[in-house]
């Protein structure tokens, strides 16, 4: 599944960045028409295993997509692409949904050492 290979892409990106220390958190920034959260967040989970990421918290930030549509010529954020069968302005059904799709590791918090 895409989700999973995304999320072993974060988790790679995480370890290399932690260089060995324990990460008490993760802030993954997730833009366009990706996926589940919850998906994400298990694939992290899941690929964190038995590595100095296992306890960290998931704190997933998702941008909004970008719905253009041909007939007003609006363009507005949406957060729900299921909901989205028409465009929010006038109700027009020629609209395209846009934005890059992407999913970045934003930041790891990493644990004081003692
Ligand atoms: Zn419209």
């Amino acid at each position: 599944m895409h989700e999973l290979g995304l999320s072993e892409s974060i988790v790679d990106a995480a370890l290399r960045r932690a260089a060995g220390r324990r990460v008490t958190g993760l802030r993954v920034r997730i833009g366009g028409h990706v996926v589940a959260p919850e998906v994400v967040t298990q694939g992290i989970r899941l690929a964190a295993a038995g590595t100095v990421l296992e306890d960290a918290t998931v704190d997933l930030v998702l941008e909004p997509m970008m719905v253009s549509c041909r007939e007003c010529g609006g363009s507005e954020a949406v957060s729900d692409h299921l909901a989205l069968v028409a465009c929010p302005r006038c109700g027009g059904v020629d609209i395209e949904i846009t934005g890059d799709e992407h999913v970045v590791l934003e930041s790891i918090t990493v644990a004081q050492p003692d």
